[in-house]
């Protein structure tokens, strides 16, 4: 079903100095490239959160798994990512109950907890170093955001019973975070950060110790649904009774039909050189991640080695840009002057994928496909609740995926191509929003 052609996107990273998450990596495990032709029950493609959580799931309920990864597990978005591990969904619950009812808000409000305490399981369970941290701190850019993350903190208190979440006014957010730049905001306590590389690799090394056997280098160029599905990679062809696509931001020219429900966008993440302790503990004194509420947002957190991770800046292209680095930087400086001195040790580029409607895109097409995308900033929880999610229907049980799977996925205007330019609009249009 089409052959993946030459990604731009690829080519970017191939060339490019490391992040400082694989400078800073733990682990640098390797898998072979696919040599033989296989039969298996599920073929995973994509080495994401994703496809790792799908597959090490499949594994432990006793299926033959083969996960094809193009390039190197975690090299996609979640080996490049914030690290944020966010409470909830991008679109919040009073917009989901009146969009969907109380009961369907409910379930997704219960399945985005579950898939925080699922990324905790996995990291206690298979020992995954990462550098796992409590907190997130949600900074109002404009005082109405103030407001209103207020009164969204007391409704998931009134009608959730969610009491991990304290409101900030302006000199106690003063307090997380050393910047003016702020109106007061939240403290979610029932939120975290990682190391997003060390978690993927330890995803991928649990779920290669279950069973599934991984192969890295390995760009799936043709998918042909069926029973069984037929996916080819180079001169080698793996037969399997189901496929799941976990390409995310980057399943381009795979896309068997799908791929419209989804935007691919870049975002860019500088870190500094290391601050000294006091410095770094000056901007964030108890350690925590924050984001703010800004249409292009800004996210940041201290690394273990004393830097400021500082991602922010967006463009909706099949490219990245060559340097982004000035473009994140101008929006570090923006909230942090007081680093106008500090030098930039790495930066990088990520795509991810967003949906119209901000919440994830997970389904099953006929010929026994599933996929699951467009976690819309917010995939480090989701992404892996998502893949687990696959693995149940797979498996047989469908009630929990069929929560995400009946969600609306409208396409995004202008089918595949001019999909582009209206969103490189929307993006010009939100940045400047910011500014006025
Ligand atoms: C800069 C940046 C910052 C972010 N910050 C946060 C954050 O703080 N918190 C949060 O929750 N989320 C964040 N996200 C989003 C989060 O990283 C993603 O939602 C999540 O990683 C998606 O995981 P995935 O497995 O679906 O996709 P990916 O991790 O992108 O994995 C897809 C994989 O598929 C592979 N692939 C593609 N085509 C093929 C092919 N033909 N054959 C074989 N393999 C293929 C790719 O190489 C890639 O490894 C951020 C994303 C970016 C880019």
């Amino acid at each position: 079903m089409g052959a993946a052609g030459r990604d731009s996107r690829y080519a970017q990273h191939d060339g490019e100095a490391p992040t400082w998450y694989e400078a800073s990596a733990r682990t640098h495990p390797t898998w072979p490239v696919l040599k033989d032709d296989l039969r298996t029950d599920v073929c995973v493609i994509g080495g994401g959160y994703t496809g790792l959580s799908c597959a090490l799931h499949l594994a432990e309920r006793g299926h033959r798994v083969v996960l094809l990864e193009a390039r190197r597990v975690g090299n996609g978005a979640s080996g490049r990512n914030g690290g944020q591990l966010g409470s909830g969904h991008r679109r919040d619950q009073p917009t989901l109950e009146r969009e969907l009812g109380g009961e369907r808000a409910r379930l997704l409000w219960l399945l985005a907890e579950e898939a925080k305490a699922l990324v905790r399981d996995r990291i206690a369970r298979h020992g995954i170093e990462c550098d796992l941290k409590p907190g997130i701190a949600i900074a109002a850019h404009r005082p109405r955001h103030a407001r209103a993350l207020a009164h969204e903190a007391a409704h998931l208190n009134a009608r959730y019973g969610y009491d991990r979440i304290e409101v900030l006014d302006r000199a106690a957010l003063r307090t997380e975070v050393a910047s003016e730049d702020f109106h007061g905001g939240l403290l979610d306590r029932g939120a975290g950060h990682l190391h997003p590389l060390d978690y993927a690799r330890g995803l991928a090394r649990a779920a290669s110790e279950a069973g599934v056997d991984i192969h890295e280098g390995t760009p799936v160029t043709g998918l042909a649904p069926g029973a069984p599905c037929t996916v080819t990679a180079g001169p080698h062809t793996v037969t399997a009774d189901a496929a799941v696509l976990a390409c995310n931001g980057y399943l381009d020219a795979l896309d068997p039909g799908f791929g419209h429900r989804v935007m691919p966008i870049n975002n860019f993440i500088l870190a500094t050189e290391p601050l000294g302790e006091e410095r770094a503990r000056a901007l964030i004194p108890n350690d925590v991640a924050v984001v703010d509420t800004r249409f292009v947002v800004n996210y940041f957190r201290l690394s273990a080695d004393g830097r400021l991770l500082f991602g922010g800046g967006e463009t909706a292209s099949s490219r990245l840009p060559a340097d982004p680095g000035p473009l994140v930087r101008r929006c570090m400086l923006r909230i942090f002057p007081q680093l106008a001195d500090v030098s930039v040790d790495h930066v990088w580029g990520g795509t991810l994928a967003i949906t119209r409607t901000r919440m994830p895109s997970i389904g099953r097409l006929a010929g026994g496909l599933y996929y699951g995308q467009g976690y819309s900033g917010h995939g480090v929880a989701l992404a892996t609740l998502g893949g687990a999610l696959i693995a149940e229907a797979i498996a047989g049980t469908f009630e929990r995926f069929d929560v995400f799977a009946r969600l609306p996925q409208p396409p995004f205007p202008g089918g595949r191509f001019l999909r582009w330019p209206t969103l490189a609009l929307a993006l010009a249009y939100g940045a400047l929003r910011d500014r006025l």
